[in-house]
Formats: C-alpha cells, structure tokens, sequence
C-alpha cells in the first residue's frame, strides 16, 4: 500500500481525546510517524496502543505545553527519537465560555496560557528544527470562533483570532524556508471540548446547541489536517474553515 506521508515525523499536540486523536490516527495511517503529546497519560497510551495495532509508530510524551521548557522538551525528544520533525500540528486547546461580567479570571488564564502561549512555545522550538531540515509544516487548529465574534465567548474568540493572526505572520516569515503555514477553522465537533466548561448554564446551553445538529466529527477534521499536509511541496493550503452543514453562524 502506498502512503502519502511516508518517512515524515508528525508533532500532535492534545493528541489525547478528540481531534488530536483522531488526528493522529489519520497521519500515521497515512505512513507518519506519531509523536503523542498531552498531559493525561494514560490515554496517549491508549491512542499509542492503536497506532502499533495498525502497524504504525509512535512515541508518548506526557506534557503540559503551557510551560515553554515543557514545550521545547516535547519538540527535542521527538527529534532525538525520530531524527526530524516535518508536521507540527497545534492542537492542544480548551474553551472555557461565559460573559466577561462576573468571569472567572482563572478561566481567562487557562485559556491564553494553552490556545495562545502553548501553541507558541511549541512552534518557537519547532522552527529551528524545520529551518535546518529545509521544510516542515505547521497546521494549527484555530476555530469557526476566529472568524465569527459571538456574545459570551469573548476570551475563546481572542484566543482564535490570535492564532489566525500568528499563522499568517508565520506564513510570512517562514515561507522562504520552505515552511508552510495551516491555520484550520473547525464548526462544532462532537468531543470533550465542551465538558470542562465552568458555568453550569453556559454548558448546559453548548451542549444542548451542539446536540440539535448532526455535529462533526473529530475524524472529519483529521481528514481536513490530512488534506493539507498531503499537498505536493509548492501547495500551501493557509486556511480551510468547515463547518457542520446544519451550523449558522
Ligand atoms: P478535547 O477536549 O477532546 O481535546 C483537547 C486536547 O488538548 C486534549 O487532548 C488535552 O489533553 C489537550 N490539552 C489541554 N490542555 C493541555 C496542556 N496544558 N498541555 C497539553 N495538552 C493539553 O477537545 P477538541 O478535540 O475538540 O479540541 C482540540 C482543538 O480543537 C482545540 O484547540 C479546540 O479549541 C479546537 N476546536 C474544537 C472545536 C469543537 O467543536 N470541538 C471547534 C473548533 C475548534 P490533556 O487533557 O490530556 O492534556
């Protein structure tokens, strides 16, 4: 069987439920190898267990990336264990909703300390790597909610417009070294995203919105990811927002 991604090394940050998962199943069935990041342990054994099932290869690395020595610790043990890092794919992320009157600051925190500071640290250690390689590829997964503003969602829609802002600088500053920049706009997905939301009603509200719709996939963003690492080397595909069809706004 041929694959599109043999011989790459793939970087998944949050690569423990949802997406990240589903992600990292996608690329290694497409010949990568895997480097597994999150925290929960437990469960990227889990997902490790998977890929060599399917006679694919990957390494664990517990990880909490909201701290940079973390960050650069995950990135440099891939290299050490693979010899190169050509997809970096940031995906850790959490979405904490709620009005800003009476917000939980904690809540703020969290949320620009793993949407926006992790997604720097682990790009930051990245890109030497690439730049030395001569390549490499860097998807981060922004949202729906770093294109369209919503009431109630102040903080998480920065967080995503940030990382739409940092992707295009990137791309702009990376592109002569043959690095390529995806910045990746998921509607809403059926995963755990939403369940560690901190006010009572703002979830109960998600939760019930989600479920009145035939909600994506994790795998249907795996297979977004997919399509943008796949691309012959001159194709740099910058943004894809997907949204489920029965998703407004
Ligand atoms: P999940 O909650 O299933 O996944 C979040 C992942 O982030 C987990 O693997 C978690 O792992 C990891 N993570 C959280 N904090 C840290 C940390 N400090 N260090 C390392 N890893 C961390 O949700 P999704 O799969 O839905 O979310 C993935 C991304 O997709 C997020 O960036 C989210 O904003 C984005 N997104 C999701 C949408 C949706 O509707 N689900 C829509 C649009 C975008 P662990 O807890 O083990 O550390």
């Amino acid at each position: 069987m041929t694959t599109k991604l043999g011989g790459k090394v793939a970087l998944i940050t949050g690569a423990s439920s949802g997406i990240g998962e589903a992600t990292a199943l996608a690329l290694s069935a497409e010949g990568a190898d895997i480097s597994l990041v999150a925290r929960r342990t437990h469960r990227l054994e889990s997902v490790a267990q998977t890929i060599s099932a399917n006679k694919g290869k990957s390494l664990t690395i517990a990880a909490d990336i909201t701290d940079p020595k973390e960050a650069m610790r995950a990135v440099n043990e891939t290299k050490e264990h693979f010899g190169r890092l050509d997809i970096l794919v940031n995906n850790a992320g959490i979405m904490l909703l709620g009005p800003i009157d009476g917000a939980n600051i904690e809540d703020w925190q969290r949320m620009v300390n793993i949407n926006i500071m992790g997604l720097m640290y682990c790009t930051h250690a990245a890109l030497p790597i690439m730049k030395q390689q001569g390549e490499g590829h860097i998807i981060n997964m922004s949202s729906v909610a770093g294109r369209i503003i919503t009431g109630g969602s102040a903080v998480y829609n920065a967080t995503k417009w940030y990382v739409n802002t940092f992707s295009e600088a990137l791309r702009q500053e990376v592109y002569q070294d043959k690095i390529r920049v995806t910045s990746i706009e998921p509607g809403a997905v059926a995963t755990e995203l939403t369940d560690h939301i901190t006010v009572p009603e703002v979830k109960d509200r998600i939760k019930k919105w989600i479920g009145s719709m035939r909600a994506l996939t994790a795998k249907d963003i795996a297979d977004t990811v997919v399509f943008a690492a796949t691309q012959p080397p001159h194709v740099s595909i910058n943004e894809i927002l997907v949204r489920p069809t029965d998703q407004s706004l």
